[in-house]
């Protein structure tokens, strides 16, 4: 196979807005020979995609974007080829959606004493097939006229550090790390960008990360530059995607153009052979 591929998606399983299947025929129409649906802690999207695999001439890598919490901060580390049935993972996966609904109920408190009511069944509306995600909460708010755009939601409400912000459970990175080469994948640190200082990072390397995420919408040239030198120089995987949700600004600019080779597919797949 040859062609370009997008390591970096989401769909209504987390909180992206296309379907599985809405997912695959936008794929095809932009010419992608390999995607992998990245869905926010869970391979759920990823497992109805199989469903549909023999309509598309399209490969479908295993992904999941895992939320970290570390030291105080939040990293996401995609996994990708994981063994869907290894039972430690899928164990993880269940007890992240618990883990996302009580931090859900926290977030409506905090803006309950803010002054912002939401009904939890509206979020939860929102939510539909996907645990809960700060974008479903930012919908909610927008719909009761609190705000005018998700955007301005995270802004002044639930983004990172902001008033009604509540992390989610803390899972080390070096958990992750261990847990996606455990289920026979690999671990790639997610869209750095100037979020990581490089003695973390280092470590991140030492617990085994097997690449970095170079190539993404918020990266610039210079992220770009300095993420592949580091990867050249310590042996790891330069994946990259679109980090297409379908509702935000650039999606549909970005979707199809942000990509990296196949080669990059079957680097993927070498480096989990030689486990
Ligand atoms: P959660 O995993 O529930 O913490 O939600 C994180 C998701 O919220 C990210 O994956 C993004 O899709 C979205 N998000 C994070 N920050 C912002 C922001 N400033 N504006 C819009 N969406 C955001
Ligand atoms: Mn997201
Ligand atoms: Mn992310
Ligand atoms: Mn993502």
């Amino acid at each position: 196979m040859s062609g370009r591929v997008d390591l970096h998606t989401h769909t209504f399983y987390s909180d992206g807005v296309l379907s599985p299947l809405q997912l695959l025929e936008k794929a095809k129409s932009v010419g992608l020979s390999a995607i992998s649906i990245t869905d926010h802690d869970t391979i759920d999207g990823y497992l109805e995609a199989l469903n549909h695999k023999s309509k598309f001439d399209i490969e479908i890598i295993c992904g999941c974007e895992f939320s970290c919490y570390d030291d105080g901060r939040e990293y996401h580390i995609l996994g990708y080829a994981m063994d869907p049935t290894y039972k430690t993972m899928l164990e993880h996966l269940h007890n992240f959606r618990n883990v996302r609904y009580d931090r859900a109920k926290q977030i409506k408190k905090k803006l309950d004493n803010l002054g912002y009511k939401l009904n939890f069944d509206k979020i939860l509306d929102k939510a539909g097939k996907a645990s809960i995600a700060r974008p479903h909460i930012a919908s909610a708010l927008v719909d009761e006229g609190y705000v005018e755009t998700p955007r301005q939601a995270f802004e002044k409400l639930i983004g990172d550090g902001c008033p009604a912000y509540h992390p989610k459970a803390v899972f080390p990175v070096e958990k992750a790390i261990s847990l996606i080469n455990k289920a026979g994948g690999v671990a790639i640190l997610a869209h750095p960008r100037n979020t990581v200082d490089q003695p973390t990072l280092y470590k991140m390397i030492q617990s085994g990360l097997d690449g970095i995420e170079v190539h993404h919408p918020s990266h610039n040239q210079n992220h770009r530059k300095f993420y592949h030198s580091i990867a050249s120089q310590y042996w790891l995987l330069e994946t990259g995607g679109s980090d297409f949700h379908g509702n935000r600004d650039f999606d549909e600019i970005n979707f199809g153009k942000e990509t990296v080779p196949f080669s990059i597919v079957e680097s993927i797949k070498y480096h989990t052979g030689l486990r």
